[in-house]
């Protein structure tokens, strides 16, 4: 019998799948490769194996039909407030942002980029706090405001904006903290652009610029002509207080020569920062958003904003097309963020993943001053696959029919695939 165990081992090698999870049928969407066509999606070892036609579901430990549905790279929000559980009132360092798996996952958005809750010196808290705990793979930018987004006069401190000290704790995170923000100034002077950008300019990384309170002594045109480098981020692009269309609703032409200079413009919806009346007229003109973002928080996301998928929809809605959208919510933001490993499904990529769906039916979208517009569109997330792993399945597309299954059966999927099931109910024999 002794000969029959290196028999036994080579059947067992040849009997193991070539794939730990396979799509098949849906309609890929990847900018970045061009494709935009019926296409099978097969993961090994957390990463993007292969993109091809009629790739066999034998050949995978687990396949998934997501026939009619869309499938694009896991979605990137360039722009949230995650830094929660810190116990401060009033303050996206605090209170008023949300933990993200609960509002990311899904939503289909698998990497998300917080808009300068934190700055230099509690980035390491947030850190531990947030970015270390989370499944979602959660980014920075640090504010320019040593202090993060503390509310009321901290972010009004001019003395707390070190550009050396932000640029410091930037370098020292590559990969994590991607970009520099400056937000909610009021005073006149140009300090906390000019500090951010100098950060930026130190790090080798982009700066967003929340433009705070719009005054004469600063203007906007200035600072998105003259102040920003070519890939810097202007976000809130469909503000109320953008000078955006004359007395005749005619786009103001300094808008394309800013981004003609490349700098660029991002949603950041949140509760105050998108209106149907900016968005619509300007959108029929061509100005378009370069990132689609939420600025999520625990105000934006119960008003107009909700989520992701609701802030895509409205521009599905407003006329932009399917791969339009998807672009500016996967490569775009991943490009601009300089993290060109994500938002794409190239083979070797993170096998991070959405299974979108396109409801057709009246539905009803909500500005920032709660403006309703009529739409027939509206995007649901079926499934979310991060880092390989299942982490969102509305439906159950990747489950067995209980009826199918043994009398007595336990825990289903595999460690290989699934990371719906917690290790308490998977340990359960
Ligand atoms: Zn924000």
């Amino acid at each position: 019998m002794r000969v029959a165990l290196p028999l036994l081992f080579a059947a067992t090698l040849f009997a193991q799948p070539q794939y730990d999870l396979l799509l098949k049928n849906g309609h890929v969407i990847d900018a970045k490769n061009n494709i935009d066509a019926v296409r099978d999606v097969a993961i090994k070892n957390h990463r993007i194996a292969a993109v091809g036609t009629n790739i066999p579901a034998a050949q995978a430990l687990k396949a998934i039909d997501v026939k009619g549905l869309y499938v694009t790279p896991g979605l990137v929000d360039m722009h949230v407030h995650v830094y929660a559980g810190t116990g401060a009132k009033g303050s996206y360092a605090g209170d008023l942002s949300v933990y993200p798996d609960p509002f990311t996952l899904r939503s289909g958005v698998t990497t998300a980029a917080d808009a300068g809750s934190s700055g230099w010196r509690n980035f390491p808290d947030f850190k531990d706090r947030i970015i270390d705990r989370s499944k979602t793979r959660i980014l920075a930018f640090l504010n320019i405001v040593g202090n993060g987004m503390g509310g009321g006069k901290i972010e009004q401190n001019l003395e707390d904006m070190d550009a050396k000290a932000t640029a410091d704790v930037a370098k020292r995170y590559p990969g994590v903290v991607i970009g520099i923000k400056t937000a909610h100034y009021n005073g006149p002077e140009w300090i906390p652009v000019e500090r951010a950008v100098e950060a930026g300019t130190l790090a080798n990384v982009p700066t967003m610029v929340d433009f705070g309170t719009f005054r004469p002594e600063r203007p906007y045109q200035e600072l998105v002509l003259k102040k920003l480098r070519p890939g810097d981020i202007s976000t809130h692009m469909y503000l109320d207080m953008v000078p955006m269309l004359d007395e005749n609703q005619k786009l103001l032409p300094y808008l394309n020569e800013a981004r003609k200079r490349g700098v660029i413009f991002d949603v950041g919806h949140g509760g105050g920062s998108l209106l149907f009346r900016q968005a619509v007229p300007a959108l029929q003109q061509g100005w378009i958003p370069d990132s689609i973002s939420t600025d999520l928080h625990a105000g934006s996301m119960n008003a107009g904003m909700k989520d992701m998928l609701n802030v895509m929809s409205k521009f599905l809605n407003m006329g932009q097309s399917m791969q339009a959208v998807v672009a500016e919510s996967t490569w775009h933001p991943a490009r601009e963020i300089k993290q060109e490993s994500l938002g794409n499904l190239s083979v070797g990529a993170p096998a991070d993943i959405a299974v979108l769906r396109i409801a057709r039916g009246n539905f009803g979208f909500v500005d920032s001053y709660g403006a309703r517009m009529n739409g027939t569109q509206k995007l649901d997330c079926e499934l979310t696959v991060k880092d390989g792993l299942v982490v969102w399945d509305l439906n159950g597309i990747s489950r067995d029919d209980w009826k199918t299954l043994d009398k007595h059966y336990k825990a289903q999927g595999a460690n290989e695939w699934d990371g719906t099931l917690n290790s308490s109910v998977r340990s359960r024999k």
